[in-house]
């Protein structure tokens, strides 16, 4: 890979999807409220699978190549970039928003800027694991797939949402996975939520004005569903893995005797592979029964592990943070794999106040993985809606996480569910599948 010995120059579009470089201005990346210049160790190729978008009303923010001084561009609009799934973004686009600029959907918006013909991002490859890289997706074998599964379960609710909406229409890369028959398959089963999350992606208030980027699962599945087709995934997958809890559902918890009795049924067939439940952690007591009836690993999605900051993004109904801890804990306390699916903001995640309150968060939940994954969020409309007028003193995405490998050397990091022979095995060996 080309190590960049300078920055790149700043984007910026016609509004037409045309996109320009702009060589009299260098990139600067944005943390929390705040246009910084990038390290340039920093920036890497834009990977495959990563897209472009143009922001309308705003107009970016560089570094003048002669004076050094911060400025404008006023030839178009921002530019940012979506990274690709494995990856985890280290400064956002840095942009003035004009005031009647619409509020952007639910996306991450990484700095981007052009060198040599070339895109570069700021990011860093934070998951080996190679399960939804864009070259990984052949089209005419994941239609030959889905309509092999509705074929073989054409009774089955929750094969017809999977392969029909999800596969087919969101090109979900777990979905498609499954009409793949490897690694891990969705398991969504639940149509309500007991949190209001802000930047919900299966549910956004009539009032707002951006949408969800997938409509909520109406129906509750059976056990008998479930187990009809997870267990031949199971069985025949390589590195399998089963994941309730999907971003086309609302709470699964709230859904725990089901998924409890699939478990059960489903480890009647086969023991192989991992069972694990994506869930905002709310039920304590539903994770305790479900690692009685075989659950693996539990992933707990979070945007902060300071309690003030979660509870204004997360809006629970009936729970509070403790839970989430106290869910980590219980999953601890039968042997349970657990990971953090940590929503990465640059400028609230690397703040001084959430790395200490990450540190305790760790000890107390003797946590095992950390997910570092992209917010996919307009960064204005989120820090307005929790009311975060300063983000405080800072320290940079890339070394808080060098932080916390050093002193918690044995969390491990990446971006997807480990399979069982990774939470059993060496974690570090080459799955690359
Ligand atoms: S926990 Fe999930 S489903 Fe519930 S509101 Fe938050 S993002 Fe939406």
């Amino acid at each position: 890979m080309q190590i960049l010995t300078q920055s790149p120059f700043l984007l910026y579009s016609d509004g037409n999807g045309n996109i320009f470089e702009d060589t009299s201005l260098y990139v600067a990346g944005r943390s929390g409220w705040d246009a910084l210049p990038i390290p340039v160790e920093d920036w890497i190729l834009l990977p495959d699978g990563g897209q472009l978008y143009e922001l309308p009303g705003r107009r970016g923010i560089g570094i003048d190549v002669e004076t050094g001084e911060m400025r404008i561009c006023d030839k178009g609009w921002a530019v940012a970039a979506f990274i690709p799934p494995a990856h985890t973004g280290l400064f956002m686009s840095a942009y003035e928003t004009l005031p009647d600029a619409p509020t952007l959907p639910l996306f991450c918006y990484t700095a981007v800027g052009w060198f040599n013909d070339e895109m570069y991002v700021t990011a860093v490859r934070i998951e080996k694991d190679i399960r939804q890289e864009a070259a990984g997706y052949d089209c005419d074998k994941i239609e030959e797939g889905a309509a092999g599964l509705l074929k073989a379960y054409p009774h089955n609710r929750l094969v017809k949402h999977l392969m029909e909406n999800c596969c087919m229409t969101y090109t979900c890369p777990a979905a498609r996975n499954l009409s793949l028959g490897r690694w891990e398959c969705p398991v969504p089963v639940s149509p309500a939520c007991n949190a209001n999350c802000i930047g919900c992606i299966s549910f956004q208030p009539q009032e707002e004005e951006i949408f969800s980027t997938q409509d909520r699962l109406t129906f509750k599945p059976t056990a008998e569903e479930i187990v009809e087709f997870t267990v031949p995934h199971l069985e025949t997958a390589a590195y399998p893995i089963i994941s309730y809890g999907q971003g086309c559902e609302g709470e699964p918890l709230l859904m725990w005797e089901t998924i409890r009795d699939s478990i059960i049924e489903i480890r009647k067939h086969t023991s192989k592979g991992s069972i694990n439940i994506n869930t905002n952690g709310s039920k304590p007591d539903a994770v305790r029964a479900l690692c009685e009836a075989g659950l693996n690993s539990i992933r707990v999605s979070t945007n902060s592990v300071r309690e003030r900051i979660y509870t204004a993004y997360y809006k629970p109904n009936n729970y509070s943070f403790a839970d989430i801890k106290e869910s980590l804990k219980a999953a601890r306390s039968y042997g349970a794999w657990t990971s953090i699916n940590y929503f990465v903001f640059p400028g609230m995640t690397d703040s001084v106040e959430e790395y200490e309150a990450l540190r305790d968060f760790i000890r107390e939940t003797d946590l095992c993985m950390i997910q570092w994954r992209n917010f996919n969020i307009d960064p204005d409309w989120y820090l307005e809606k929790i009311d975060e007028a300063d983000t405080g003193e800072c320290i940079g995405v890339k070394q808080l996480q060098e932080l916390i490998h050093e002193e918690f050397p044995h969390v491990q990091f990446g971006y997807f569910n480990p399979p069982i022979e990774r939470i059993k095995g060496n974690f570090e060996a080459d799955f690359a599948h």
